[in-house]
């Protein structure tokens, strides 16, 4: 008879292979597959995926859970991870289950007419269904925050909602910490881009010529493998939105898309989308085929993304050694140009209408007016039908423009369609983390530029792969960062990374910080 623990890694891999099948499927809908055969791959993506939920909530699964008490750490971890993701597919009902994926069927559909018409009215029901079943959630799962963040948690009742929605996406985050953290942000970060509106514009006609889309593909794939992306265990495809899919970490596969007129794009979207592989490659292979072989948070996750994109693959010495290269992979669009333009044409900062298509700084704002806007939602101080006004109010306040229509405003997203409130607080965490995952390692490493600057990478990689990497969903990004920094999700680093860079970029000679913005944890 085997052990409670053997019976439930047995469990655990079949489930991880159903939902890796799975994924195979959902790659392929979005890469090679017909379009014709949308309603038949629907279908079995749809088996695969009940199956595992159902071999997943099996009540004996329960029952192995509680009973199992082990000692080592990997297992410790397995078995507390588990419990967390048992217990959150058990606690809704069926009935919240269907209602939730009825509703989220109508919404995508509606969001799609709603925003090619410009009409928000048509879309404002759906968004009403989704945010009430997403309160329903929150209600449900609370008191399981509450017995795992025990006594000292005390959040206030509408935190409290957001908490448990947040808490899927960033296990651990507290709504009011986020808050306070995304306060300093906004302190220091709508100043400091106000400043750069003011200033001369970052010349970026250099990106925006003729790019051969096979030279591109070629680059982006030489500067994919530099980094560290492995081939034999991934490989890249078109897709006309990029994505990162694993199934399991011994196949890690990224996509991108390409504009013949645009070099930014697909260059700096395959980076993106290496440093997501790069993590997910980088798992111990011991935690194949469980629950824990996966990033730990999608903060985390994007710390990732927006490390190799940004603080790397954006920096001058990295175009130092890359620049001639893409020099001879686009003979006719770089002809006579200079590394030191190229940089900053990649570097410019400019207040948009769309978060996808924003730089550097100000897609933090794009992603500040969503959290307030969704926290209110929750709290039920804002009503749907205001959503454009206060949309509109947030950009003006935080960008200086306003959205000509609702398109261009709060129907851009698809996130709210798919149901997910929550999620996009992730996007701007993942990069506060970024830089202090960054400074710690310079701090361990000496100064990272001057590896870039010889086209190596492999000592950030390998310190990453220790601190972060390995771990999957063993550690916490809470226990990440109090392992590398001695403390919690600070602002300050990215904040002093952003002044010195854009402020070096567009002369605006910015004095040092007199008021250090504080540290938070969660
Ligand atoms: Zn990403």
């Amino acid at each position: 008879m085997p052990d409670t623990l053997s019976l439930l890694k047995t469990r655990l891999a079949e489930v991880a292979d159903l939902n890796y099948a799975a994924a195979v499927l959902e790659w392929d809908q979005e890469t090679y597959m017909p379009p014709g055969a949308a309603e038949s791959r629907a279908q079995q993506v749809a088996t695969l995926r009940r199956l595992g939920h159902e071999r997943f909530t099996a009540d004996e699964v329960g029952g192995w859970l509680d009973r199992l008490n082990p000692s080592p750490e990997e297992e410790q971890a397995l078995v507390r991870v588990t419990q967390r993701d048992y217990a959150r597919a058990t606690l809704l009902p069926s009935a919240w289950v269907s209602a939730m994926a009825e509703a989220k069927g109508r919404a995508l559909e509606a969001w799609k007419t709603a925003r090619e018409a410009n009409d928000f009215a048509h879309f404002a029901p759906h968004l009403q269904r989704i945010v009430d079943l997403n309160r329903e959630k929150a209600e449900r799962l609370r008191p399981l925050l509450a017995d795992e963040r025990g006594n000292t948690y005390a959040p206030t009742e509408a935190d409290a909602l957001y908490d448990a929605l947040l808490d899927e996406y960033e296990p651990g985050a507290h709504t009011t910490e986020v808050a306070a953290v995304f306060a300093d942000l906004q302190r220091h970060l709508v100043p400091l881009v106000e400043a750069i509106a003011a200033q001369p514009q970052l010349d970026d006609r250099l990106v925006h010529r003729a790019y051969d889309e096979d030279a591109q593909w070629a680059f982006g794939m030489q500067v994919a493998e530099a980094l560290g992306y492995d081939l034999r265990h991934g490989r890249q495809d078109r897709s006309a939105h990029p994505f990162t899919t694993s199934f399991g970490i011994r196949d890690v596969r990224i996509t991108t898309r390409l504009d013949p007129q645009f070099f930014n794009p697909a260059f700096f979207g395959t980076i993106h989308e290496v440093g997501h592989a790069l993590y997910e490659q980088g798992i111990d292979p011991a935690l194949d085929r469980t629950p824990l072989a996966d990033g730990t948070s999608l903060g985390m996750h994007e710390s990732q993304s927006r490390l190799w994109e940004n603080l790397v693959g954006r920096s001058r010495a990295f175009w130092m050694h890359w620049f001639p290269q893409a020099q001879r992979h686009f003979p006719g669009a770089l002809a006579g140009a200079k590394a030191e333009a190229f940089y900053r044409a990649v570097n410019r900062v400019e207040p948009s209408l769309i978060r996808v298509e924003a730089d550097e700084l100000t897609y933090h704002l794009h992603v500040l007016l969503r959290f307030e806007i969704e926290r209110a939602l929750i709290a039920e101080t804002l009503a749907v039908a205001d959503v454009p006004e206060a949309w509109n109010a947030k950009m003006e306040a935080y960008l200086g423009c306003t959205p000509a229509s609702d398109a261009d405003g709060c129907l851009q997203d698809i996130h709210w369609a798919l149901g997910a409130l929550g999620y996009f607080p992730t996007y701007t965490l993942g990069t506060l983390m970024s830089t202090q995952l960054f400074e710690a390692a310079e701090r361990d490493l000496g100064d990272l530029n001057e590896a870039f600057a010889e086209g190596t990478y492999r000592p950030l990689l390998d310190w990453l792969r220790t601190h972060v990497h390995r771990w999957g969903r063993m550690r916490s990004a809470n226990e990440i960062l109090r392992d590398v920094m001695g403390g919690g999700l600070d602002a300050a680093p990215w904040l002093a990374y952003a002044k010195a860079k854009f402020g070096a970029l567009y002369g605006l000679g910015l004095e040092a910080e007199g008021s250090k913005p504080q540290a938070h944890s969660f």
